[in-house]
């Protein structure tokens, strides 16, 4: 599908399904990730709707699910509106679905779904404990880096591929990053 703007085509739609986090890391920019509100299926079918109006596909579309954590949004959710995009957006459109999630509620029945929907997963994770565990902490300050792991370990007895986003800090030991056996790592940096 040829777009008439000079804009465009959308290659990447970002949808936050709920501003939800299960989670505080310490240098989270998202001021309402208590609020367990979601984003409703009648917002979802107007987005695609007004993009389908404006010729704004392309080829193909990567669709991200991201911030706060998409997976303390419930399955049945995906399971929703996941077929709905697909049925919405024009045949011709190739749409991959993404995860980005800080990978500690993953369990078997998501492994399933996002084998089956051939979903990409992002794992946000800073790297091994001692310097995860610096920001990245439950709303009691506990370490988050077992849950991941456990996650983590879910994807690979699932065969499912998966790459990290690591957010770098200047601390002084972040230079040991290097040794994490990630597959991909993608880098934020922040240096506030
Ligand atoms: S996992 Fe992401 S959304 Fe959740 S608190 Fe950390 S930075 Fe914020």
């Amino acid at each position: 599908m040829k777009s008439n703007h000079t804009i465009g085509p959308v290659e990447l739609l970002i949808l936050q399904g709920s501003p939800f986090c299960n989670i505080n890391c310490k240098y989270c920019y998202l001021p309402d990730r208590m609020n367990k509100r979601r984003m409703a299926r009648e917002t979802v079918e107007k987005t695609i709707d007004q993009l389908i109006a404006d010729q704004l596909f392309g080829t193909d579309v990567s669709i991200v699910w991201h911030a706060g954590e998409p997976l303390a949004v419930p399955l049945a959710y995906y399971q929703e509106l996941i077929p709905l995009i697909r049925e919405r957006v024009p045949a011709a459109v190739r749409v991959r679905h993404h995860l980005q999630t800080n990978a500690m509620l993953i369990n078997d029945e998501w492994c399933a779904f996002i084998k089956e929907n051939q979903i990409q997963v992002g794992i946000s994770v800073d790297g091994p404990q001692f310097l995860n565990d610096i920001n990245r902490l439950t709303r009691s300050g506990k370490s988050t880096f077992g849950k991941v792991m456990q996650g983590i370990a879910y994807l690979n007895e699932h065969d499912i591929n998966y790459h990290a986003i690591a957010v770098i800090t200047r601390r002084p030991c972040i230079i040991r990053t290097r040794s994490i056996l990630f597959s991909k790592i993608w880098v934020l940096l922040n240096w506030a």
